[in-house]
């Protein structure tokens, strides 16, 4: 395959200004990352500070209801609640080797300018966060954990003042600083090296579920699912699965409410084909050429664009890409809260309602492995006026 495509999708389409810093990344990325003082730092991170291995857990109550084995790969254990920190430790422990002493990142509900801030602070080293200026207004609680740790959070006033704005701001911030600052991208999308690198510190995710699919059910798993918003968990858990045929991986994709005329987060069931952050890939676009807003319950689907290697994967029918809409998330958080004890959050939600609704598609006993990306906490203030519940006296 040509250097940073994916079939036709991916490559590398950004100004002349920012080639420099993407070849510096490109280089890293081949020369540091597989060394073993690397490997061994990163390891360090990832077992003793943000909580690797995760389980995998076996649900026993809902595997009886549906007559499938279901099982969970825990990425809601881990620190800041996702499996984000395994890209932004993987980044941020690069830049330092690379001799840089900033990080600037993007950041749309302010999951990944959380996790981006505290790698910063553990690595020593400074945080910027550009994020759209309505979702500094809807996101309070995470803009106040990055200033905590850290950060400076700089809110963008353009276009329509949310994450694809941020990104834009991101990348001008970093053709300026270029010299000392990394720009740790959140998912596994954005120009090369960006959706290879990201996969590289995500496919521990699969790699793990392997192992412990081998130890614990004696086989792999005959079906592993993960939500796609960018792309990064559902990458990190299938592709160490790519060249096993027995395994079907299934991405899921957020419908949004699913009714005539709203939008949604679908770009690969949905979109066509264009060019947007410095990738070729599937986009939510109109026929004009101009993005069209995404809608998801879930604010980590919600991006109009996809991943490259997704988009590859889908034109090659490897995976299969399928659409969930928000009350099935809504009714799937809600049924694995009080059947198995876990607030999943809403984005893993559509993962697991695809497994929990379809689980008449699979032979009795067939093992299902659905992808945890993160924990519901940060999501009970939409659950409760989606569930229409009162505050506490609901539960009273
Ligand atoms: C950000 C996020 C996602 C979506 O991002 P991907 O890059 O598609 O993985 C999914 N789940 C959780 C919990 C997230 O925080």
């Amino acid at each position: 395959m040509k250097k940073g495509y994916f079939g036709e999708f991916g490559g590398c389409f950004v100004p002349e200004l920012l080639m420099p810093p993407l070849l510096e990344v490109e280089e890293a990325m081949q020369s540091i990352l597989p060394t073993e003082r690397f490997q061994t730092e990163l390891q360090d991170l990832l077992r003793n500070f943000a909580g690797r291995p995760t389980p995998l857990t076996f649900c026993p109550r809902l595997s009886e209801e549906l007559g499938i084995e279901l099982w969970l790969k825990r990425e809601d254990l881990l620190h800041s609640g996702a499996h984000k920190i395994n890209n932004t430790l993987g980044q941020a422990l690069l830049a330092r080797y690379m001799g840089k002493t900033a990080l600037v990142a993007e950041t749309g509900a302010g999951q990944h300018g959380v996790a981006t801030a505290v790698a910063a602070a553990r690595l020593g080293m400074r945080c910027t966060v550009y994020m759209g200026a309505e979702d500094v207004e809807r996101q309070a609680p995470n803009v106040m954990r990055m200033r905590l740790l850290g950060a400076t959070v700089i809110p963008v006033e353009s276009g329509t003042r949310t994450l694809k704005d941020a990104i834009n701001e991101a990348l001008r911030a970093w053709i300026a600083q270029q010299q000392t600052t990394h720009y740790c991208f959140g998912t596994a999308a954005g120009p090369h090296p960006f959706p290879t690198l990201v996969r590289m510190f995500q496919q521990v995710i699969g790699q793990e579920t392997r192992e412990q699919m081998r130890e614990r059910a004696g086989k792999l798993p005959d079906a592993v699912v993960a939500c796609v918003g960018g792309g990064s968990n559902a990458i990190g858990m299938f592709h160490p699965f790519l060249d096993e045929p027995g395994v079907k991986l299934i991405g899921v994709e957020a419908a949004g409410s699913g009714e005539p005329g709203c939008f949604n987060s679908a770009p690969l069931s949905l979109g066509v084909p264009g060019v947007l952050h410095g990738s070729l890939t599937m986009l939510l676009q109109n026929g004009d050429g101009q993005i069209e807003p995404s809608q998801s319950i879930s604010a980590g689907l919600d991006y109009p664009g996809v991943g490259p290697e997704h988009a590859y994967l889908h034109k090659s029918g490897r995976v299969r890409y399928v659409m969930v809409r928000d009350q099935r998330a809504l009714a799937a958080f809600e049924r694995l809260c009080r059947a198995e004890g876990i607030l999943p959050a809403l984005e893993s939600s559509h993962a697991l309602a695809w497994a929990l609704d379809h689980a008449e598609e699979f032979a009795p006993g067939s093992k299902v492995v659905v992808n945890l990306s993160g924990r519901g906490d940060k999501d009970l203030g939409i659950v409760r006026k989606a569930l229409g519940l009162q505050a506490v006296g609901e539960f009273c």
